[in-house]
């Protein structure tokens, strides 16, 4: 195999507050001839992660922070074009950490093969097949304890990871499944596609008000994506023995002042609550539990989900901010 020119997406300044484009450069990376025991991917599609603003930060975190002048790294999935490694065929479908680049040349230890199924699509390894869904399944069980019945509220309930707690809460049994999301389309796809039972404009109104409109008998378990004013209204009306799963907290990722904590949260004590927070990494063990559960259920029929895409790896920047602005609807993947 001849030599191939690669175009990749390097953080070069760390931003302040939101990210601007200065922040990145699109560089071109020539790969030589494959060493024994290397492949070379062409990627169809890459992910763009909220996680990933903290990363650009230069701040200790569960992960170190993104290198200065280094491709933008990330979960990633394609095609194997050319091989110099067993059991990595020309055609194999594989998904990787490489991040936003076209090609790849790198061990075939950093690849794992993924069965291809037929009439699904790629990219929703990356989402409801992959690292989202499984988010999604592990906050509900491992963190939350979910149980038949539960009242369970959602933040970010329209994106990636919340689109899938909504209906994997209904297939293990919730009762009430309440969310909120920022936009009148996305609310209405709430209940329509996603099984919520009921569903508000965070935008519209403070969501004291309307989480405790909604919740009149109150709330077992919070999925909280967003944090700030929306555990503070979850804290406000969680019942006794509540669970708290912090899966994230995107409000803050691009602050650049401390935001105030929660003013109620003598509420833990009172109601005897839990509040865990959770990085995915640490419960890799569940991956075939969540393998398992997820393949019967999509093949039931019983996930609906939803891809915002944008077009081109020079794009990868502006889908990362879309995202983060809220344009997406489910998972935003970038199409290479
Ligand atoms: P999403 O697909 O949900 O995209 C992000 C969404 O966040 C946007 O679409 C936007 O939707 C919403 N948002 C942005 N700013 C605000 C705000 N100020 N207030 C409320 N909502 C806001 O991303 P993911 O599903 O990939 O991730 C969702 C959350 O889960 C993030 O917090 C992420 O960090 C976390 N996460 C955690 C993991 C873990 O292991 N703990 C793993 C994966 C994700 P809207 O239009 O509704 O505002």
């Amino acid at each position: 195999m001849t030599e191939a020119v690669s175009t990749q997406i390097q953080l070069v300044r760390r931003p302040q507050g939101w990210p601007v484009d200065e922040d990145f450069r699109t560089e071109k990376v020539a790969y030589g001839e494959l060493a024994p025991g290397q492949i070379r991917v062409a990627n169809t599609f890459l992910s763009v992660d909220p996680y990933m603003r903290g990363r650009m930060n230069d701040a200790e975190s569960y992960i170190p922070p993104f290198e200065l002048g280094k491709t933008m790294t990330g979960g990633a999935i394609g095609r194997v074009v050319a091989s110099a490694a067993d059991g990595f065929p020309v055609g194999a479908v594989v998904l990787h950490q490489y991040g936003w680049r076209d090609l790849v040349q790198e061990e075939a230890a950093g690849f794992t093969v993924v069965p291809e199924i037929p009439g699904v699509p790629l990219s929703l390894h990356l989402g409801i097949l992959g690292m989202t869904g499984m988010t999604a399944y592990v906050g509900l069980t491992a963190i939350a304890g979910l149980n038949p019945g539960d009242t369970v509220f959602v933040s970010g309930a329209a994106g990636a990871v919340g689109t899938a707690v909504g209906q994997i809460a209904k297939l293990l049994g919730a009762g009430r499944v309440i969310g909120s999301a920022g936009s009148p389309e996305k609310v209405r796809l709430l209940t329509e596609k996603y099984g919520y039972d009921a569903a508000f404009n965070y935008k519209d109104a403070p969501v004291r008000e309307q989480l405790a409109a909604l919740a009149p008998e109150g709330v077992d378990v919070f999925f909280d994506n967003v944090g700030g004013d929306h555990l503070e209204a979850a804290l406000d009306v969680m019942n006794r023995e509540g669970r708290i799963a912090v899966c994230g907290a995107i409000s803050v990722y691009n602050s650049t002042e401390k935001t105030p904590g929660p003013d109620n949260l003598s509420r833990i004590v009172q109601q005897s609550l839990t509040i865990k927070g959770f990085t995915l990494g640490g419960y890799l063990h569940l991956r075939e539990e969540f393998g398992a559960r997820m393949t019967e259920w999509f093949g039931q029929g019983a996930i609906a989900y939803d891809e915002t895409i944008v077009d081109g790896v020079e794009h990868a920047v502006d889908a990362f901010l879309d995202m983060m602005r809220g344009k997406n609807t489910g998972k935003m993947v970038v199409r290479v």
